[in-house]
């Protein structure tokens, strides 16, 4: 079991440090605190794990163990029918990410979702993508709410997945061209009941899809290094030239693919807490330096994200404290937070504030 417990003082001494923070890769409905799946699954009468009590239902969220990707996601099993084809809860948790990433001092965030994993298949089929896009507008009620409320500039990503039909990943494509608040498309491992996965691979449809994001100015990102190894994230970048690398751990073990990441500048959403609990960098590793730091030591282009807060139990300054705890310098951190705005899906005008006041705020030129 991994020692996971930050006090207070802790995360108030990374908001000192870290006063103004970019999130790039973190899954909406991996946000949902315990208290409020607790209260969506009761009032649905779900079926509750252990002796149904909240206790027990927390305990079932929390992954304490590294064990594999497959593991890290299980949860969902108990969250996903608490909103699935619920607008309300779509837009409550949207609203109450906003509240809880300005809580760690993040003024920019890009959240993503599966519009069909919200919607869920019952109500899929009864509206279709009528169905998505009112999941999408629930979603961005509840972002615009909080961006109000909270003072804080979120936008969103939709998640295809590896595997589906062509048909249901070109619909994630459609409705990320047709909203202004969704700025990018993400692909995702559709995890196996093996849990061995296989990281984008090659599809003549994907590639069709992702030279149509291309075309209609859709940015991309693409799970790959994560689960698998160094390949996928080759095939991600060189055969389906997305924008960003959803993690990339992977490439440091294979030196030619790592030259051409540094090279090639890619950026690599990197998630600290995650890339233990899923064991994507395995305890048995653990001689060897985390990715991340080598990361930061050959200054590539990489970012800190909180992933699923749900299951690793911190938002985002729980990973930036863990990252300081493997020797990542305040220096190091800073950089990492403009690499993140540098490589943010914003619109250029939008874009261009937020780099200029992160790298003000912590010195930095770019
Ligand atoms: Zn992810």
């Amino acid at each position: 079991m991994l020692d996971n417990y930050y006090t207070t003082a802790d995360y108030a001494k990374c908001n000192s440090e870290f006063p103004k923070k970019v999130e790039l890769h973190v899954h909406l409905d991996g946000t949902i605190t315990h208290k409020t799946a607790w209260e969506l699954v009761r009032s649905k009468q779900l079926p509750l794990p252990g002796n149904g009590t909240y206790e027990d239902f927390s305990k079932a969220l929390l992954i304490t163990e590294p064990e594999s990707l497959h593991h890290f996601l299980s949860p969902y099993k108990y969250i996903t029918p608490a909103y699935a084809g619920d607008m309300a809860a779509n837009e409550r948790i949207a609203y109450e990410y906003c509240m809880n990433a300005a809580k760690d001092n993040i003024i920019y965030a890009e959240v993503r979702f599966s519009p069909h994993k919200s919607l869920g298949e019952k109500e899929y089929n009864r509206l279709g993508f009528a169905g998505l896009e009112a999941v999408v507008e629930a979603v961005i009620r509840g972002i615009e709410r909080g961006e109000k409320d909270f003072g804080i500039t979120v936008k969103v990503l939709l998640t295809a997945y590896y595997g589906w039909s062509y048909g249901d990943q070109f619909e994630v494509l459609k409705l990320c061209q047709k909203y202004d608040k969704v700025v990018g498309m993400d692909l995702c491992t559709k995890q196996p009941d093996n849990g061995v996965s296989d990281e984008a691979p090659v599809t003549a449809e994907l590639l069709f899809l992702f030279e149509e994001a291309k075309k209609t100015g859709v940015k991309t990102t693409i799970h790959a290094g994560e689960a698998s190894g160094p390949k996928a994230i080759e095939r991600a970048k060189d055969y389906y030239r997305c924008d960003r690398i959803g993690h990339g751990y992977h490439a440091v073990q294979d030196p030619v693919i790592y030259k051409s990441c540094l090279e090639e500048k890619i950026h690599l959403e990197c998630c600290p807490w995650s890339s233990l609990l899923t064991a994507a960098v395995k305890p048995s590793d653990s001689h060897r330096k985390h990715p991340i730091v080598r990361f930061a030591e050959d200054e590539a282009n990489f970012s800190l994200n909180s992933d699923d807060p749900t299951f690793t139990g911190k938002f985002i300054n729980g990973d930036f404290i863990l990252a300081q705890s493997w020797g990542l310098t305040k220096e190091q951190i800073s950089q990492s937070i403009l690499n993140a705005a540098l490589a943010s899906f914003l619109p250029e005008n939008e874009k261009s504030k937020l780099v200029k006041e992160i790298a003000s705020t912590y010195h930095l030129k770019y």
